[in-house]
């Protein structure tokens, strides 16, 4: 199976995703569907990939952030973000939880969006209880860059886009992010965007 990566603009990345009963996730069709996405968010690369990216309204979504993409990072980048990380894992039919009320801000990218990014407010901390690729009940508690990853992916199952979240004067390409912002604090981007203290 060789899965394409949606745009934005396909409708089924507006879509809410249905859930999938405990019989079918055994099932021949899922278990290829969840090899063949691990393959397409590697070869991509990504952090996460959801099944409507990939054509499909089902509430499913994998991830994984290899230690290799971090390997270009400087440590105080991760720390920031405190992106550690994350092995290989599916989660079915997540239900999501913010914890503590803290927001942080950061840059983020999606592969429906590609060649663009944005800073957009998430949680710092979330709980999201699923069902893992053999249909068994999962709780996690997730901070940081992990967080992060699971509100994005689970937004996509909800029919949501981090473009719906982002402060939109912060909208930018990829390779002017790269040039104008990426080095910048935080705070600072705030104050050069007029978007207020935090
Ligand atoms: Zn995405």
């Amino acid at each position: 199976m060789k899965l394409e990566i949606v745009q934005a603009g396909n409708p089924v990345l507006r879509q809410r995703a249905r859930p999938l009963t405990p019989a079918e996730i055994p099932g021949k069709q899922i278990q290829n569907l969840i090899e063949a996405m691990r393959e397409c968010m590697r070869e991509a690369p990504g952090v996460g990939l959801a099944a409507p990216q990939v054509g499909l309204p089902l509430q499913l979504a994998v991830i994984e952030d290899r230690e290799e993409y971090l390997k270009e990072a400087t440590a105080e980048y991760l720390r920031e973000r405190e992106r550690r990380p994350v092995p290989f894992h599916v989660i079915i039919n997540p239900a999501l939880t913010e914890l503590d009320g803290e927001k942080v801000e950061f840059f983020e990218g999606c592969l429906s969006l590609a060649g663009f990014s944005a800073l957009v407010p998430r949680a710092r901390r979330v709980r999201v209880e699923c069902l893992d690729e053999h249909g068994n009940q999962k709780i996690m508690e997730a901070s940081g860059w992990y967080a992060r990853i699971l509100q994005h992916e689970i937004d996509h199952l909800r029919g949501g886009l981090y473009i719906d979240r982002m402060y939109t004067k912060t909208f930018t390409s990829a390779d002017n992010w790269a040039e104008f912002w990426k080095a910048k604090p935080i705070v600072e981007i705030r104050k050069n965007l007029d978007l207020g203290a935090v």
